[in-house]
C-alpha cells in the first residue's frame, strides 16, 4: 500500500537505535528539503515541515511517502563535484 500526504496516520518506525531507515523505507522524505529527521531512542521519525503551514500535510506521514505534491528536493550538497559532460 503506498503512503500519500493526507491519509494514514502517524508512522514510526520500528527500528533500533543504531539503524537508520532504508531508502525504500522512507521515500520522498529522505530528500525533502521540507522534511526534518527527528531521532528518538528507538526509531527514527521524519517530521514534515510543511505541516506547520498546510493542514493537507501531516507532521508524521506515514512512510515510506511514494507520491506528494508537496516534495521540493534537497539543493545539491555545497561540497559536491559539479558533474561534467
Ligand atoms: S512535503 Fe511531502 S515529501 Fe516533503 S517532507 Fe512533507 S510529506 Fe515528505
Amino acid at each position: 500500500m503506498s503512503n500519500e500526504v493526507g491519509l494514514g496516520v502517524c508512522a514510526k518506525l520500528g527500528l533500533s537505535h543504531t539503524s537508520m531507515p532504508e531508502p525504500d523505507e522512507v521515500g520522498l522524505c529522505r530528500t525533502c528539503r521540507h522534511s526534518r529527521i527527528v531521532p528518538a531512542p528507538r526509531s527514527t521519525f521524519y517530521l514534515c515541515e510543511r505541516s506547520f503551514i498546510d493542514p493537507r500535510f501531516l507532521k508524521y506521514p506515514p512512510l515510506p511517502v511514494i507520491r506528494c505534491v508537496g516534495f521540493e528536493p534537497l539543493p545539491p550538497a555545497v561540497n559536491e563535484p559539479e558533474t561534467e559532460e
